[in-house]
């Protein structure tokens, strides 16, 4: 695992070796909640969490100013999730990093977004900031997003309408004409099919959606 962790330096950075490469390593695991001892062991003698770690770690440690994080604790259980994200955001913190955090999880996305984008068949139905999106998700598809949140009220549960997108997701390799959305929109029209929806500003103040049918306030007032 200490190999992993410091090839991106070795890569980019051949100048540093010995004591100093492996300073840095201790450094980067100590940092991420690993003992620099486990720097000794292999990749399959950690849990996942810990392995998640680790490549938090590799990414770290060239110190960059972003970092993606493509689905980062979806594998993981519940609780292990919660450690992972409560350490990127220490990180975000401490180290002024900007992360670009990929998930499908949306209580994941609310505990660590400031501000959220959200896509079907790879096109922005709608960007704001996280309080705004949460509490006035506009476009129809986060809309349905948010309402399939699970309750665990069973009686709350119950009383819910059912929300359920109805159909499949269109393929990325032939996707619907005008907006992508409209083969599962229940407020789809004909003029969806024609004109693709522009992303607009629907706030003046960056709450994004693309949508024909998503009036901007100015209009609602
Ligand atoms: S443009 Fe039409 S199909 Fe697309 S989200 Fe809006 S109402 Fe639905």
């Amino acid at each position: 695992v200490g190999d992993i962790i410091a090839e991106p330096l070795r890569t980019h950075y051949p100048d540093i070796k010995g004591a100093e490469l492996r300073e840095k390593v201790d450094a980067i695991m100590d940092r991420v909640g690993l003992h620099p001892h486990q720097k000794n062991r292999y990749p399959h003698e950690f849990s996942g969490g810990q392995c998640q770690r680790v490549g938090i770690a590799r990414a770290l440690i060239l110190e960059p100013k972003l970092i993606i994080c493509d689905e980062p604790v979806s594998a993981l259980d519940v609780s292990v999730q919660a450690q992972v994200i409560n350490l990127l955001k220490s990180l975000q913190r401490d180290m002024g990093l900007s992360l670009i955090f990929i998930a499908h999880d949306l209580s994941v996305v609310k505990h660590i977004s400031d501000r959220v984008m959200v896509l079907y068949l790879g096109n922005v139905a709608e960007n704001a900031s996280r309080a705004e999106l949460f509490a006035n998700p506009r476009h129809p598809y986060t809309q349905a997003l948010m309402a399939a949140v699970p309750i665990p009220d069973p009686e709350r549960a119950r009383a819910k309408p059912p929300a359920e997108l109805e159909g499949d997701l269109p393929s990325p390799m032939n996707p619907p004409s005008g907006c992508v959305f409209r083969t599962r929109c229940p407020l789809a029209t004909e003029y969806c099919g024609r004109e693709i929806p522009v992303l607009e500003d629907k706030t003046g103040a960056g709450h994004w959606v693309a949508c024909h049918y998503v009036e901007r306030d100015e209009e609602l007032n």
